[in-house]
């Protein structure tokens, strides 16, 4: 195993919630370091090319406007093979689908409103990271 980095954002269900130190909280109990973090608001633009690869899919227009309705933190987490542990610890897209004790069960309205993304793989980690933060704003 590696230390990875991987690429994180507490969605505008958690911010509304006021569940970011909550969830932070189950981020570090699995052992992983938030090396990089910050509230901003996404803008239509970042989202529509953030999540870009879902351009094509039904739910795109709204998950553009969900991803803009409410401040979001964005996040580079640190640790021994992040990019899965986070994915394992985040739980399955849809939270009926997820396990028990993952932050998607626990914490979830629907499969939209899925209060946390993870990227899906190292690549894409790096991507996502770049997208969002410089190299400088990181400090592991
Ligand atoms: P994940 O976030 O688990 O990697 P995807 O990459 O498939 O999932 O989808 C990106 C995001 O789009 C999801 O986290 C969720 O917010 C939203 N989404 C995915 N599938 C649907 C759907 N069927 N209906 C509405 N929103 C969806
Ligand atoms: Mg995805």
């Amino acid at each position: 195993m590696a230390v990875e980095r991987t690429f994180s954002i507490l969605k505008p269900d958690a911010t509304a919630r006021s569940l970011t130190g909550e969830i932070n909280a189950v981020i570090e109990g699995a052992g992983l370091k938030i090396v990089a973090q910050k509230r901003i608001r996404m803008s239509q633009a970042q989202a529509e090319g953030f999540y870009g690869v879902h351009k094509e899919r039904p739910f795109f227009k709204d998950l553009v406007k969900f991803m803009t309705s409410g401040p979001v933190v964005v996040q580079v987490l640190e640790g021994e093979n992040a990019v899965a542990k986070y994915r394992e610890i985040m739980g399955a897209t849809n939270p009926y689908n997820a396990a028990p004790g993952t932050i998607r069960r626990r914490y979830a309205s629907n499969i939209e409103a899925n209060t946390v993304h993870g990227s899906d793989s190292l690549e894409n980690a790096k991507t996502e990271i770049a997208f969002f933060f410089k190299d400088d704003e990181i400090v592991g």
